[in-house]
């Protein structure tokens, strides 16, 4: 069995804590690698060591910074179909969307290609008699990004690529789950040129991550994953007084009004409630149409696609539409919430539960679920479901459905299928909730926007990638410089106008 290790200094360190988690290969259920878990003394030398390293990166000109990003994109490019094998066998997303996974985050490396204009400061000449004014944006120091394990490349790279491109050092502390692809892309940044001690990749558990959170070291913490957890790193990490951001979990409404397209939208429902076994942030888990015509005409058409949905493992090709969950224990408490969905009453139209793979028994392979007539009260409408279950609500009007999703504790993504430009704009304008999508299933902003949900899906002022990425990064550092130095203006003791 493989033994994994840390990434420090540029090389593979062996863990010295004695505890390790294993990592499977989920379509078979076996343990493939056991990741070592990092202690807190291991934690805290590896920040110490990334903090020295830091100094002379966050001298490095932002040009030289930008060519690293530049080689590392030729690179993952370059590695892209070894990542994708890694990540499908670690995951068990198939191989189409595990390079999906990649691409995604390579786009934010190569947007960071462009840190020299991002990092431009402000300048206002004779802002008074001989005086300018200017503000910079410098690097914090050492950062950390604490990743899950549904997006293995995307996520990390996120956090990688601007925290590296605005001279930061950073501690990446990835899932446990999946935690090889994150290795392979510190060796990648090595090989593009990135100096050693500047990524630091850190395997671990909770210990790992409280030892993060309260080493004084580190001055900000990005964190993706369930929203517990994100309450728990933004208390804990604020209370240390670190910047922290934390994205959390979704219960993502799909509204689908009267006039639209019923065709485009019940693809649109199971691409985007079933890709990834429903293991995205970004997956519509509960359809509204408005009406019960449209939710009928709906119905007619999902369940056939539903029961067409092939399920395999990443190895069987493109035929496959979807993969396992992650682990045996995703796979229980899907289960668990769909016994719930019965048990409260709603109508288990399309059922997974007896699914299962010849020569696959111990994956963990988890059936497509259509439920309808779900209520606000089940468990199954108010939690994150995280798997192939999709479930439908039906509203009686247009109110109705924008208000339901408005008053969900989740406000990560939305979206509304509609040939109606009115309701369209109203929606986009009213919604609580961070990214919207208008006949667009799953509307994952573009590297050089910003991505980020509201309320219990994201803790923090500023958004991951595009700008707000390098606002997150740096801080912004204001001179007010006097010359010629020969202006005599005396003692002032009060503030006043600069004339
Ligand atoms: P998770 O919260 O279990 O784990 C995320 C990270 O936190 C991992 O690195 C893990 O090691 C660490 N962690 C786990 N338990 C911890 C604890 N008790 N104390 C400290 N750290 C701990 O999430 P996951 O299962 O890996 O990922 C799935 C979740 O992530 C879903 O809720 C999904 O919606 C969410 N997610 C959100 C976004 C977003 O942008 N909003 C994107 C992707 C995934």
């Amino acid at each position: 069995m493989e033994e994994l290790s840390h990434w420090i200094d540029g090389a593979r360190v062996a863990g010295t804590s004695g505890r390790f988690a294993d990592v499977y290969n989920p379509a078979t259920g076996e343990v493939q690698a056991r990741v070592p878990l990092a202690s807190q003394a291991e934690m805290d030398d590896a920040v110490a060591r990334a903090a020295k390293a830091q100094l002379a990166w966050g001298a490095t000109n932002p040009q030289k910074r930008a060519r690293v990003m530049m080689a590392a994109v030729g690179l993952i490019n370059r590695d892209m179909d070894k990542l994708a094998e890694k990540l499908s066998s670690e995951h068990g997303k198939t191989f189409v969307d595990a390079k999906g996974d990649v691409q995604r985050g390579l786009e934010v490396i190569e947007y960071c290609i462009g840190a020299p204009q991002l990092l431009k400061g402000e300048y206002t000449d004779s802002a008074g008699p001989g005086i300018d004014m200017y503000s910079m944006r410098q690097p914090l120091g050492v950062v950390a990004g604490i990743t899950p394990f549904n997006f293995p490349a995307m996520i990390p790279l996120w956090k990688m690529g601007p925290a590296l491109a605005c001279g930061n050092a950073m501690i990446l502390k990835p899932s446990e789950r999946d935690p090889s692809v994150p290795l392979m892309l510190a060796e990648i940044f090595k090989e593009a040129g990135l100096p050693d001690g500047v990524l630091q990749v850190v395997h671990g558990d909770k210990d790992a991550v409280d030892a993060i959170l309260d080493n004084d070291t580190v001055q900000a913490v990005g964190f993706v994953g369930s929203t517990p957890i994100a309450q728990y790193i933004y208390a804990r990490g604020c209370a240390n007084g670190k910047r922290v951001q934390c994205f959390g979990g979704a219960k993502n409404h799909m509204i689908i009004m009267p006039d639209a397209d019923m065709d485009q939208a019940a693809d649109a429902l199971i691409g985007a409630g079933y890709g990834a076994a429903g293991e995205r942030c970004m997956a519509v888990s509960v359809a509204v149409p408005v009406g019960d015509g449209t939710a009928d005409a709906l119905r007619d058409r999902l369940v056939p696609k539903i029961e067409a949905l092939k399920v395999g493992p990443w190895t069987a090709g493109d035929d496959v539409d979807y993969g396992p969950v992650v682990t045996a224990a995703a796979k229980d408490n899907i289960l668990r919430l769909v016994e719930t969905g019965v048990d409260q009453g709603a109508e288990l139209v399309v059922d997974g539960r007896d699914f299962s793979l010849q020569g696959y028994e111990n994956g963990f392979f988890v059936g497509p679920h259509l439920f309808d007539h779900v209520t606000t009260e089940m468990d199954i409408y108010r939690q994150e479901i995280f798997g192939p279950v999709l479930s439908m609500v039906r509203a009686n009007s247009y109110d109705d459905a924008i208000g339901m999703a408005m008053d969900h504790e989740y406000g990560n993504g939305t979206a509304i299928f509609t040939r109606d430009g009115d309701t369209a704009r109203d929606f986009a304008h009213r919604i609580n909730i961070g990214m919207v999508g208008i006949n667009v299933p799953i509307p994952v902003p573009l590297a050089y926007h910003t991505f980020g949900g509201w309320k219990k899906s994201g803790f923090g002022d500023l958004n991951q990638h595009g700008p707000d990425a390098f606002k997150f990064y740096t801080r912004t550092k204001t001179v007010t410089s006097r010359w010629p130095s020969g202006i005599k203006e005396g003692a002032a003791f009060n503030f006043k106008a600069m004339d």
